[in-house]
């Protein structure tokens, strides 16, 4: 199978190329050229078996230029190990009107670690294929979940070295321990001192600085990103879709074939998208409902065909979703027109005015499959509280996002398929804001007396990467200005 740019480049690449490459050369996303169907036979095999060799199913599929027997190292790696705290990888848990899809089980207790334990294998194994000789070097700026995720994925990964730009003072104390305490001898965490926007700019910056390559490229080292626009960051993503519907089975939840609905907490638009793939491969999916909070940039488009980030920004108690540029669309806005010269154009309108409207019948497709609402923190909060009370289970804000909108779907639709709500953080991550929502007295409790407190009301105890902190060392001190992030990645090479 091979892959090539959503903007028409025609440069066809193989997986392992677009995986290292990242980005396609006229800044277009890789798409598969074509998308594998399966049988309602393959859904069924998949049932007796383990996560890790379900994903070997589905990600051969796509990545036909990797071996099985690469692709079942890279899985192994990944989520085995003993880096998830359950059997089930990613299990489905019953709470009769919803079946909760539990993807937090990985070693940061974020949805992340689905996709960021499993890319740096892929990314490894590619450049010994690719032949690469070069080491890579990724660089991450983040303003809390993906630092974490992407150095605990890429630590100690042969050939590959990550470094990690946060903004000093703008995540929480938790999020910043996790990051300072990072353990592996390729990793680097340095504190910018400006906002997220400042790290992130400067990593741009130092992207498209060709004198900086340049001398990176004379002591063997190229750069590389970590983001989810990569294609290796996607596509570990759709196995979790069929890995649910195979649970589903196997519980006696749903009949073969049986379609079921997915609703998905959703910021940049890759885990929904992966849900697309899936469906789109033969898994038998009703509807893709999209979830948003207030940042509801999604529901505006998914309902009326206009996409425009040109409106306020808010700060939710979602900080994974308040996000204006869903990037992975544009892969939907492809997969959905077939045409890459429309997608090039809606991409370059979007660039230069900040919004675009899809044509009729673009929009029809897209509503034939995708479903779209938002809720504010208030909702959110609410949803936290009755869930509780009804069944002692404790949401996180992102997952509550999702269970109230397939609440509000079912409501407005009436639609009976059985739904499942993807839930994207261990609550323990966002303590504050949960027992906030159950009401709880939190005044004058530190991170930890938080972490103690949500677990006398929650059955599932703190996960052992969080508890850890409180014993960890912290490892990482530098810290630098906003403009002198190349000179921090200079030293970091030079070590
Ligand atoms: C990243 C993230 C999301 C959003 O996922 P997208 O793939 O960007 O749509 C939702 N919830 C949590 C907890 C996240 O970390």
């Amino acid at each position: 199978m091979k892959y090539s740019s959503t903007r028409g480049d025609s440069v066809q690449v193989t997986a392992a190329e677009a995986i290292i490459k990242g980005l396609a050369a006229d800044s277009g996303l890789f798409v598969p050229d074509e998308l594998p169907r399966i049988s309602p036979s393959f859904i069924e095999e998949l049932v007796p078996l383990s996560y890790e060799e379900r994903a070997v199913k589905v990600l051969r599929l796509f990545l036909t230029d990797y071996t099985d027997e690469e692709l079942k190292t890279c899985v192994e790696n990944a989520y085995g190990k003993g880096k998830f705290d359950c059997a089930g990888r990613a299990p489905v848990t019953d709470l009769g009107a919803m079946q909760v899809l539990e993807l937090w089980h990985g070693p940061t207790s974020a949805f992340k670690d689905m996709a960021l334990q499993l890319l740096p294998q892929l990314m490894s194994t590619a450049l010994k294929k690719t032949g690469e000789q070069d080491n890579v070097l990724i660089l991450v700026a983040t303003s809390g979940d993906t630092g974490k995720a992407a150095l605990e994925g890429f630590r100690d990964v042969d050939q590959i070295s990550i470094m990690v730009f946060y903004p000093e003072g703008g995540v929480s104390r938790i999020q910043q321990l996790q990051m300072l305490t990072q353990e592996g001898k390729n990793v680097n965490v340095t504190a910018v001192r400006g906002n997220f926007d400042d790290a992130q700019s400067g990593v741009k910056v130092i992207f498209a600085n060709q004198a900086f390559n340049e001398q990176l490229a004379e002591k063997g080292v190229k750069l590389s990103s970590a983001n989810s626009i990569n294609w290796g960051r996607l596509v570990p993503q759709i196995v979790y879709y069929f890995s649910a519907y195979a649970d589903l089975r196997k519980n006696g939840r749903i009949a073969a074939g049986e379609e079921v609905n997915f609703t998905v907490p959703t910021g940049n638009f890759g885990n929904i998208l992966a849900g697309f793939y899936a469906k789109q491969m033969g898994l038998p999916v009703h509807k893709l409902i999209c979830a948003s909070n207030a940042n509801n940039v999604l529901t505006d488009f998914l309902q009326t065909g206009r996409y425009d980030r040109n409106r306020a920004f808010y700060k939710t108690i979602t900080p994974s979703m308040d996000i204006l540029i869903s990037s992975n669309l544009e892969r939907l806005l492809y997969h959905v027109t077939g045409d890459k010269e429309q997608v090039a154009d809606w991409m370059a309108e979007l660039n230069n005015s900040g919004s675009y409207e899809v044509d009729v019948k673009t929009r029809g497709i897209i509503k034939e499959t995708f479903w779209a609402d938002w809720v504010d923190d208030a909702a959110t909060k609410k949803c936290i509280k009755q869930v509780y009370g009804q069944h002692k289970y404790v949401l996180d804000t992102h997952t509550a996002v999702a269970y109230q909108v397939a609440e509000n779907y079912r409501h407005a639709t009436h639609d009976e398929h059985v739904m499942v709500v993807a839930s994207t953080a261990s609550p323990y991550k966002f303590n504050g804001s949960v027992l906030d929502a159950l009401q709880a007295e939190t005044a004058g409790l530190d991170e930890f007396a938080l972490l103690d407190k949500l677990q006398e009301l929650n059955e599932n105890p703190i996960p052992a990467g969080l508890a850890a902190l409180r014993t960890k060392t912290v490892l990482h001190k530098g810290v630098c200005d906003k403009d002198k992030m190349n000179e921090a990645v200079m030293n970091f090479i030079a070590r």
